[in-house]
């Protein structure tokens, strides 16, 4: 067993430009993953996220899309630190959702702009 001591997990990051990092190490405990993984699962049977998947849209895209087709996302990941609460976590398209992968909001606007940009031409 190793004292305090956790190993290191790197998450690969798309490499963007202006971005030179590729991979991101979490400080985050697997003990705390594991509880803040239950809390999401706990979260999605509540009557406040089914309304939100109801309501039928991406957060970060806003194309319309079923509820059954909306995924919960975290909008700062837990593997970066962000808590599965209310607060932190909205409904998004698959595409969206993989597109964002561990991305924190500030590296994950790029991809929003691009997106914005897109509806515009
Ligand atoms: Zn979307």
């Amino acid at each position: 067993m190793l004292l305090g001591i956790e190993k290191e997990r790197r998450y690969k990051v798309e490499k963007q430009p202006g971005h030179s990092m590729d991979y991101f190490i979490s400080t985050v405990t697997d003990r705390e993953l594991k509880k803040e993984k239950q809390k999401a699962r706990d979260l999605r049977k509540t009557q406040w996220w089914k309304r939100k998947c109801a309501e039928g849209k991406c957060y970060y895209c806003e194309k319309e899309f079923l509820p059954g087709e909306l995924t919960m996302d975290h909008i700062v990941p837990v593997v970066r630190g962000g808590k599965s609460v209310k607060s932190n976590v909205v409904p998004a398209c698959k595409e969206c959702n993989n597109q964002k992968k561990h991305s924190l909001p500030i590296e994950w606007e790029e991809y929003l702009d691009r997106l914005k940009k897109k509806e515009i031409e």
